[in-house]
Formats: C-alpha cells, sequence, structure tokens
C-alpha cells in the first residue's frame, strides 16, 4: 500500500525540521562583543525599562513591601541537575522537588506565584568583575540568576510577552581568599561541575541531589531590592520583577577562575558575559529591609 499524501506529508516535514531547528538558534545568537547593536536584531533591547542597573542605596525608596516567601527551595529535587555550558552561560533547568512540583516564590513586587525554572551566571575575567547589577557604585564579581516563571503563564515565550511574566532572583558573589569550606552544598557542586563544563554544549550531572535553597546559603532573604525591568539577554523582553538581594555571598578564589575558563561556540574563552548598565530612567527601586516587616504587619 502506498499513501502519496502521507508521504508527501513527511518530505515536507523532514525539509522543515531543520529550519525549525534553525529559527530555534537564531533567537540565541548574540555576542557580549556588540551588545550596544542588539537591538538591530532584536528591537525590544532598545527599548524601555531594561535591565540591568545600578542600585544605589541613596537613591532607593525604603517601602514596607511584604518579604519574599519561598516555598519548596529547602526540599530536594527529585532528579539530579543537568549542568551545560549554553556557549553563553552555565545553565541548569529546576526539576521538580521530592514532593512534585518546583520550588515557587511570591511577596516582594509579586502579585502572583512564580515557580523556578532555570539557574544560570554572569562573570568576567581575570581584568575585570563581571556582576550585571552595580550595587552602591560596586561591581562585583559574579552574579547568579534564579529564574522564575508566572504560573498563570503556560511557556516561557507567553511569560516573556507579560510584563508580570517573569521574576528573578539575583545573587551577587565577591571573591574571598579562603578554600570552599564555607559553602553550602549545591553550589559545592555547579562551581565543582566547572572543570567538566569547558567545550560548548558540554553537560556535567552531579551525582548529589541537592535544594534550590541550598544555592542562597545562609544569606538575608528579607533583604532586598526590587525593581521593574527586563531579560539582560535578547530577546530583552521587559517582563522581569527583580529582586537583588543585599547582601553579597563569598565566592573562593580557587573557584572564581573555573568561570574563565569556559569556552564559547567558536571554541573562545567565555569572557564577560555581562551586559552593560542601562538606563534607569523614571523607574523606582525599593528596597525591603528585615525591619521593614513589623511596619507592614
Ligand atoms: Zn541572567
Amino acid at each position: 500500500m502506498h499513501f502519496p499524501a502521507f508521504d508527501d506529508f513527511y518530505q515536507r516535514l523532514l525539509f522543515l525540521l531543520p529550519f525549525a531547528t534553525n529559527f530555534g538558534t537564531v533567537e540565541r545568537k548574540f555576542s557580549y562583543v556588540d551588545s550596544t547593536k542588539w537591538h538591530e536584531t532584536f528591537p525590544l533591547c532598545g527599548g524601555a525599562e531594561q535591565s540591568p542597573i545600578a542600585i544605589s542605596r541613596h537613591k532607593v525608596i525604603p517601602i514596607g513591601l511584604p518579604p519574599l516567601q519561598f516555598a519548596g527551595y529547602d526540599e530536594l529535587f527529585q532528579d539530579l541537575l543537568r549542568i551545560q555550558n549554553s556557549g553563553h552561560t552555565v545553565n541548569f533547568s529546576i526539576p521538580p522537588t521530592v514532593f512534585g512540583e518546583r520550588p515557587s516564590v511570591t511577596g516582594g513586587l509579586l502579585q502572583d506565584f512564580y515557580e523556578a525554572r532555570e539557574v544560570h551566571f554572569h562573570w568576567g575575567s581575570q581584568q575585570s568583575k563581571g556582576s550585571e547589577h552595580l550595587l552602591n557604585g560596586r561591581r562585583y564579581d559574579l552574579e547568579m540568576h534564579i529564574v522564575h516563571r508566572n504560573t498563570k503563564y503556560s511557556t516561557t515565550e507567553e511569560a516573556r510577552n507579560n510584563t508580570d511574566g517573569l521574576a528573578v532572583l539575583a545573587v551577587l558573589f565577591k571573591v574571598v581568599r579562603t578554600g570552599p569550606s564555607f559553602y553550602q552544598p549545591g553550589l559545592t557542586e555547579i562551581f565543582g561541575s566547572l572543570l567538566h563544563l569547558g567545550d560548548f554544549n558540554s553537560t556535567y550531572v552531579p551525582p548529589v541531589l541537592i535544594t534550590l535553597g541550598s544555592l542562597l546559603s545562609n544569606l538575608d532573604r528579607g533583604n532586598f531590592y526590587c525593581y521593574k525591568g527586563s531579560l539582560t539577554t535578547p530577546p530583552c523582553s521587559p517582563s522581569v520583577l527583580w529582586h537583588v538581594f543585599a547582601e553579597v555571598l563569598p565566592i573562593s578564589h580557587q573557584d572564581l577562575p573555573k568561570f574563565w575558563q569556559l569556552r564559547n561556540r567558536h571554541g573562545r574563552p567565555l569572557l564577560n558575559n555581562f551586559r552593560p548598565l542601562q538606563s534607569q530612567e523614571t523607574r523606582q527601586v525599593f528596597h525591603r529591609r528585615p525591619a521593614d516587616q513589623w511596619l507592614w504587619i
């Protein structure tokens, strides 16, 4: 038996598949060397409410915001992490916890529940620090982003198209000249993975189950800055409610250089993957301090 229409359908599908794959990667093709030209390909990068920004304690608005409320952050993931070198960063998807749901956050500027989807990092080089946000005039050595999606949206693309689509928790790190004995398990596993992630597209699965909360170590989760901004990589969608913790975590001087040894898709060093500062314009940046909870209650 022969079904011409059926064959034709599959021939078309096979013809289209490579293009579908390419469309997926076209969107991700960008370079930090010419980040000031991103808007030529990705118009939103030249638009309003862009990130990162410089946060200064003298210019923020102290406010009695509710604390961030974390759910599932201290429960073990049900799967091992699969950490990868994407060519632009080191990242991993967030698995569900042993109780079957992904960790989530609400409170702060967030009106809804936001589910953790992905974690990645931004760094500099031996010559320059590489956090994206500046705190009180200082750029720090490393910045971790925990990306959450509003649970009322079912895809990341849908979330990106709404101003309340995403919530990113940002943690800054400062290099210290001691060994890594002070880490909680999650950071030990991630920083230890870097030695296995030198090549573009390489992946590594640390053999230990961790919690998402261990990436925050014991920082003060009640002390944070927040503002309305954007993705800091193309397509730069203005869809992110940023929460940047005021406390800076330590990273060992033995671990920070491991980021500088990664390579991009061209086999060249993957360095300085941070976007330049964007204009704050008329946006307000709020500061929620632990003492504010008494005002709020
Ligand atoms: Zn980021």
